[in-house]
């Protein structure tokens, strides 16, 4: 089956962009780009100030009514500090894996989410993209203001898949 998005091409945008906390760095934009023709509707909002922020976060959603069904995740990645073969962010395919900071944690899952997406142009109830741009950093405007900002607009998720990597001994490789 050919997917509409190719996940590792999606990953590969993503990781191109220098999103270390709090910046964006086009990441977002790449992310509401890819996920618009899927018949998405795409909500960008900024919160916080210096010195935590300003913080952008992204909500997208398709459908209505129940059930609902999210992905949660982050598109900023920590600074990628000393001992990299390539840089970091220009990613690189070797050895079957794909390199460059967040590869794994965790733009690689927010591809995969879209991906999937892309093979389901139809579906019962809602689903959405909780997306932050801070969670390696103090978090503060991330998540949690996405949370008050869906809490304002009564939108209440019934199931959160949350895309962070667990496995350190299949992932390291990744990072
Ligand atoms: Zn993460």
């Amino acid at each position: 089956m050919t997917l509409a998005i190719d996940p590792i091409e999606l990953a590969s945008r993503l990781v191109a962009c220098p999103s270390v906390t709090p910046r964006e760095a086009g990441a977002l934009t790449v992310l509401g780009e890819a996920l618009e023709p899927l018949g998405f509707q795409v909500h960008r909002f900024v919160s916080g100030s210096p010195p935590d922020g300003p913080v952008e976060n992204l909500f997208a959603t398709r459908g209505s009514g129940g059930p609902h069904f999210a992905f949660a995740g982050h598109v900023d990645v920590v600074p990628p500090g000393q001992g990299w073969t390539s840089d970091p962010f220009v990613p690189e395919i070797r050895g079957g894996l794909l390199h460059g900071r967040g590869a794994v944690d965790m733009k690689g899952a927010i591809a995969a989410f879209v991906a999937a997406c892309s093979e389901i142009p139809e579906h019962r109830g809602t689903l959405s993209f909780i997306i932050t741009g801070d969670e390696e950093g103090p978090a503060i405007h991330g998540t949690q203001a996405i949370m008050a900002w869906m809490e304002e607009r009564g939108i209440r998720p019934d199931m959160i898949l949350i895309g962070e990597p667990t496995s350190e001994a299949r992932g390291s490789a990744m990072w």
